[in-house]
């Protein structure tokens, strides 16, 4: 069976009316079809993709869709939300990406319910540090900075720039004072570690690019998606994945397929030493993530795994 197993509608011009198309279009048997919540989206986030979106497609197409939903934890009733779709054959919590750390009392809760019902769970690592928490504006002028100053262009600006305009500009001095900084914005390793100890029994899915920069140990330092040149140590995301028999990883976005395109040789040990624990799929970006790992040359039975019977096979607990 050929999965892709991370796929969103109404994002990157993939659509209820064309998800079909492209899924017979590479000869996929089905996707993992995956909702975003954030109920604070004026935090950077992206556009939230509702639950009520997916679960229509997949009443159109039950052969062809995996429904899967993730409640922003932060909502009281989230784990309610989630047991109630997954009475309606919701599959998956996914995608959970939101500013949300893992040592946090309202993601134990999400995590409670997952567990009670046996579903995988996906996670968005995401590199960006800086969020801001519970901004409330009314004017459209100050929502607009506020989105600009979370952009990546104005990421690297220096501080003395940033304290200069504060000071004759109200709204940037309390973005100053509101921005808070996570240890990891959305999940980070120390709090993944306790997430995958805490919870043996359900079956992590790390995708993003905090969790593909540290396929080396350059991670720190290299920011960018777009990763370059070899490998010379291995990151935490090779130890995390030998580590944790409940962890697993998505390929996809470009996250996954810079750090998987960067260093071919390694990328081929690294696939064949956990090609029973990673999944193939896109979030929706045509970059040609399974002509790269056939370019690797991987085996029929790895290349299986990868492109499917994983993702089958985490389904079926
Ligand atoms: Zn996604």
């Amino acid at each position: 069976m050929r999965i892709d197993a991370h796929m969103h509608i109404n994002f990157r011009n993939i659509s209820s009316r064309n998800i079909i198309d492209y899924l017979d279009k590479h000869k996929y048997d089905c996707c993992w079809l995956m909702t975003r919540e954030d109920i604070h989206p004026e935090n950077g986030n992206l556009e939230s993709l509702s639950i009520e979106n997916v679960y229509e497609t997949y009443l159109r197409y039950p052969e062809r869709i995996v429904p899967m939903y993730a409640p922003d934890p932060r909502c009281d009733d989230a784990p309610e939300k989630l047991l109630a779709w997954c009475s309606r054959g919701v599959k998956g919590c996914a995608e959970l990406k939101t500013t949300v750390n893992g040592r946090l009392g309202k993601l134990k809760k999400l995590l409670d319910a997952a567990h009670h019902v046996k579903m995988p769970v996906v996670l968005h690592m995401e590199n960006r540090p800086e969020v801001l928490e519970g901004t409330r504006s009314d004017s459209t002028l100050d929502i607009m900075l506020l989105k600009l100053m979370q952009t990546s262009r104005f990421k690297g600006l220096p501080k003395k720039i940033i304290n200069l305009i504060s000071e004759v500009y109200e709204p940037l001095a309390q973005w100053k004072k509101r921005r808070t900084v996570f240890p990891g914005y959305k999940l980070d390793f120390a709090s993944l570690r306790i997430v995958l100890k805490e919870y043996p029994m359900i079956k992590f899915i790390a995708h993003g690019p905090l969790f593909w920069r540290h396929i080396s140990t350059d991670g720190e330092k290299n920011t960018c998606i777009r990763q370059e040149g070899t490998i010379k140590k291995e990151g935490p995301a090779c130890s995390f994945l030998r580590h944790y028999p409940n962890l697993y990883a998505d390929i996809s976005a470009p996250s996954g397929f810079y750090a998987l395109n960067r260093d071919h040789a390694f990328s081929r040990r690294f696939l064949s030493e956990f090609s029973h624990k990673l999944l193939f799929g896109t979030d929706n970006y045509p970059m040609g993530h399974e002509d790269l790992l056939k370019s690797l040359r991987l085996g029929p039975k790895a290349m299986r795994r990868l492109m499917g019977t994983n993702a089958q096979q985490i389904l079926m607990q």
